[in-house]
Formats: C-alpha cells, structure tokens, sequence
C-alpha cells in the first residue's frame, strides 16, 4: 500500500467535488457522477471488470484464484457541504489496496472494490439504499414513495442514473452468495481515538438503536395563582426523567440522549401541562439496549407518578445491534496494532455504515480512522496526515491477510 497515493486521490476528488463549502457528491446528481467518473478513470489504469448492479451500486472485480469475494469499499455519496473523508476515505483506500493486489499478480481471492449507491440518503431520508437493496433488506415499497424537497420521486431519480426502481432488489443476485468478507475503511466522526492518540482502530459493530417519544400528561395552571402543593407539573417530571437518563446510559455501557423536549402550553406563565420528549438509546449489545429501554421507561413512570401526572410511550424506531465478525474483528486489531507498534483498539460504532447492512450477509468489520474534534458531516471534518497514513496502511494490511485466506 502506498497510503500517499490514496490521499492524494482523495484531494483530487476534493478539488473537483467539493471546496470551501465543503463536498458535494449528493447520490443521484451530476455532482455524484463526476466523482464516480474519477474514480472510474482511476479503475481503467487497472485490470478489473468493471459493473453497475442493478442498485446502481459500483463493482470493480480484481479476479483471483478462487472464485470467493472478498469485496471492499464505502460510498462516494456525501451529506450537502460534507466533510472531504467520509465515504471517500473507505472508496479511495480500497482503491489503493486494490492496486497493491493487482501490482502483486492473482490474489488467492477474487477482490472486488465496490461503492455503495446512496449511503447517506440525503436527498430522500433513506440511508443505506444501496447496501440494503443489495443485502435483500430494503422494503421497495416504502422507498418507492418517498420525495425529495423538489417533489421528485425515488424512482424517477434513479431512473434518471441508469437504474430501475423496480428491478433493485435483484441487486445481490448471483453475487452476495459469493461474498467471503465485506472490509470497510471510514473516518470515525467521533472523539474516542482522537482522545486516546490513536490513528486507527478495529470496529465491534454498530450500536442498535430504541427511539421513541414520551409525552407527560399534568395540569395547565396559572404560574402565579396555582400553589407548589396543588401542582402536576409535566414539565419537572420530564425534567426529572431527562436527568435520569444519564445514569441509566452509564449503568449499562450505552448511550441515552434526548433530543428534544416540549411544553404545553408553552408561556412562561404557565405550569406546563403536557411534556413531550424524544428519547434515543443505543448499545452494541442486544440485552443491554433492551435493559437500558426498560429502565428508561420505568424512570419515566416513576417520575411521572412523583408528580401527579401521567405517562404514555409511543416507538418511534428501532433496529437491533449489528455485531461484526468476531475472527475479523481479531484481525483488523492486529493490523492497527501493527501501524501503532502496540495498542489495538477496538469500539463500537454510534453510526450505522454500509457494512452494518452487509454484515447480515457476510462476515464484515471495518477499521476506523480517528476524526479530529469528532466532526463530522460538517465541512471542517478531518484526520490529521498522519493519521490518515498509518489507517489506510492498517486497512491494507487487514486485506492483504482476508485476501490470503487468513480469516475468517
Ligand atoms: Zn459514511
């Protein structure tokens, strides 16, 4: 692996789809073409087969002794003025690997780089359209209604890239029964390698998520005229549960927030009678987000009945933990213990990428690069160079060994 050569693809890619306001690759527009033609250009200097499958998702197939895939890659697609690294990071670091492969002659796998179509569903709200359609998750029908802010539809959309709405469920076929190992690169757009002076980590999997709302019924009453004792407050029950919550994440290893809270009727004059709150939870770990969703709820009751008032519990969404391959997980902490000549650190993901969708088909991990300042999705998201060039060459290393057979 030359790491200096996959960053220096990421610039350029930088430099003719993003800029000061930062990238522009949104799925399904001319912006998002333009940068997988550059990638494209890249891919013609190698000996692969190059296909759109039929989610429009990128293949780039680099044969091997066997016919077993070891596929790798990420999504070119960006956030609207999105940071430079995520997507690209993973795209252009499999690219890079791949060269290395095809340099060294017949890898003992068949290698395939692939860029997912639509990770980020910016445009129409629906993350990871191409991963799952390709998995055999994606549910066609509610896609098939959803609209961007111009009033366009999904299908029409991707019509306008090549591909047919109706056909996208095919996308696996004859493919993903093949697929050894899915292997993803991506910058972390978290705080917890940055915090510990590492350039990389391997990743557990991601976290499983409980959303749902509350909504505290009390009394409306004058702020002036109600008495202390004579209150149900559905503000200070809330307020009581919200607090709660942070011991509750800590109790079981997870993480609880809540995003937003309404009063009604909402004036300073008025003891709020209603309290609407937005709870979301997530853990790597089946039992603990079921745990943590328990205890929540009954903390909310508790807090609730304290006051006077009363408490309904409405879901809003949920998907459970995706736990990566364990044998692979083991292995890309090797190969960050190799760059880091040490520590290998492992972490669970708080987002869900591209390989939490693959996961349910295949053994996958990824490898993490740390993100400065935890930003992400933003302009101003980064990886100090040095960073950058030890993950990519941890992410080289964790292919070379899945390629040879190694793992899993
Ligand atoms: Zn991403």
């Amino acid at each position: 692996m030359d790491p200096a050569r996959a960053i220096a693809d990421l610039r350029e890619l930088h430099r003719l789809t993003g800029g000061p306001e930062g990238a522009r690759r949104v799925a399904w527009t001319d912006e998002w073409e333009r940068a997988r033609a550059f990638l494209l250009e890249r891919l013609d200097q190698l000996p692969v087969v190059v296909e759109h499958d039929a989610a429009g998702n990128l293949w780039a197939l680099l044969e091997g002794d066997s016919e077993e895939i070891v596929a790798i890659g990420s999504h070119v697609d960006s956030v609207p003025a999105g940071g430079w690294l995520d997507g690209a990071l993973g795209v252009f670091g499999a690219l890079e690997a791949l060269r290395t492969l095809a340099a060294a002659g017949f890898p003992e796998r068949t290698v395939a780089l692939v860029d997912w179509a639509d990770e980020e569903g910016a445009r129409f709200g629906r993350s990871l359209l191409g991963s799952s359609a390709f998995a055999g998750t994606l549910d066609l029908d509610a896609a098939a209604a959803l609209i961007d802010a111009d009033g366009m539809s999904l299908p029409d959309a991707v019509a306008a890239h090549g591909v047919d709405f109706g056909a996208m469920a095919r996308a696996g076929e004859g493919r993903r029964e093949r697929l050894a190992a899915y292997l993803e690169l991506h910058i972390e757009q978290g705080p917890v390698l940055e915090a510990e002076g590492l350039p990389c980590g391997a990743v557990l999997g991601t976290f499983g998520v409980e959303r749902w709302r509350a909504v505290v019924r009390g009394r409306a009453g004058h702020a002036g005229s109600t008495p202390m004792d004579r209150r149900a407050d559905a503000g200070v029950a809330a307020a009581r549960a919200i607090v709660a919550l942070q011991g509750i994440a800590r109790d079981h290893g997870g993480v609880c927030t809540t995003g937003r809270a309404d009063f009604e009727p909402g004036f300073v004059t008025a003891v709020p009678g209603r309290a609407d709150i937005l709870v979301d939870q997530r853990h790597l770990d089946p039992g603990g987000l079921a745990a943590m969703r328990a205890d929540a709820e009954q903390s909310f009751a508790a807090a609730a009945a304290e006051e006077g008032c009363e408490l309904t519990v409405e879901p809003i969404w949920r998907i459970d933990p995706v736990p990566f391959h364990p044998g692979l997980v083991d292995a890309a902490a090797d190969a960050c213990a190799v760059v880091t000549g040490g520590e290998a650190k492992r972490l669970p993901s708080g987002a869900l990428h591209d390989a939490s969708e693959l996961a349910r088909i295949c053994p996958a991990t990824m490898v993490f690069s740390s993100s400065i300042g935890g930003v992400s999705h933003a302009r101003e998201e980064d990886t100090a160079e040095a960073d950058l060039e030890r993950a990519l060459a941890a992410y080289g290393e964790l292919v070379q060994r899945v390629v040879a057979g190694g793992v899993p």
